[in-house]
């Protein structure tokens, strides 16, 4: 278990990574890398899609409209932006907000999983289709998934994954608003839960120590000589 400044250490180096990062092409319209926010040591995370127009100014997740509402969400369970860890799929915006492509979702991926590796969240809240799909590995959509809490696997660490309706979709839509916060209000029980057990470690199978380089025929003795012929 490492210490928190160990962690925010460990963080740091996968955010100056990123920050230059140039590995798909969203590096040369974004203004800059959005890598998310928050509390490193927090229970509760979010993973959003891809940080907007506002967002790409501020170089912070969630401080446009949806943000707005996601801090009220918070705020109606008890907690604030200061509890949680707040990031996104992808770390930079896709231009005119389009949706992000396979490519750039791949190309993001270490980013991601090298921040729920380094936070060790016991909840994990996928915001809307993209972050369920990927963190899920699977297609079925969010509003087949919302509300159901499971516990997954990712990299090495067991997290219970609870998928909800994107607050940007919740907006406009009065019956998806009322389906996320209804949604929202069970993560205090999820967070009462506590971690998922955790997989074993994976055991390192020490390499196996180099035989001396022998002489052929010492290394397979004649079958006359095994039986002490001679
Ligand atoms: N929508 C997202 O998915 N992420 C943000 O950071 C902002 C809006």
């Amino acid at each position: 278990m490492p210490t928190a400044a160990e962690r925010r250490e460990a963080l740091k180096a996968v955010y100056l990574e990123a920050r230059d990062c140039k590995r798909c092409p969203l590096h040369q319209s974004r203004t800059q890398v959005v890598f998310g926010n928050g509390n490193a040591d927090a229970e509760l995370a979010f993973v959003g899609e891809a940080p907007g127009a506002n967002e790409d100014r501020m170089g912070l997740p969630f401080v446009g409209a949806a943000g707005k509402l996601l801090d009220q969400m918070l705020g109606e369970i008890g907690m604030s932006r200061e509890d949680v860890f707040v990031m996104n799929v992808l770390k930079c915006r896709p231009p005119d907000n389009r949706d992000p492509h396979p490519n750039e979702i791949e190309a993001c991926s270490d980013y991601l999983n090298g921040q729920i590796e380094l936070i060790e969240p016991a909840v994990i809240c996928t915001l809307g289709n993209f972050a369920t799909k990927l963190l899920r590995s699977d297609t079925t959509g969010i509003s087949r998934l919302h509300g159901q809490d499971e516990v997954r696997v990712i990299g090495s660490r067991a997290v219970r994954l609870y998928p909800l309706y994107h607050p940007a979709a919740a907006l406009y839509t009065p019956s998806t608003l009322e389906a996320l916060r209804a949604d929202f209000h069970r993560i205090p029980e999820l967070l009462a839960l506590g971690a998922p057990e955790q997989p074993a470690p994976v055991q390192e199978i020490p390499e196996p120590e180099e035989e001396p380089e022998l002489p052929p025929a010492a290394m397979e003795p004649e079958p006359a000589a095994q039986l002490g012929l001679f």
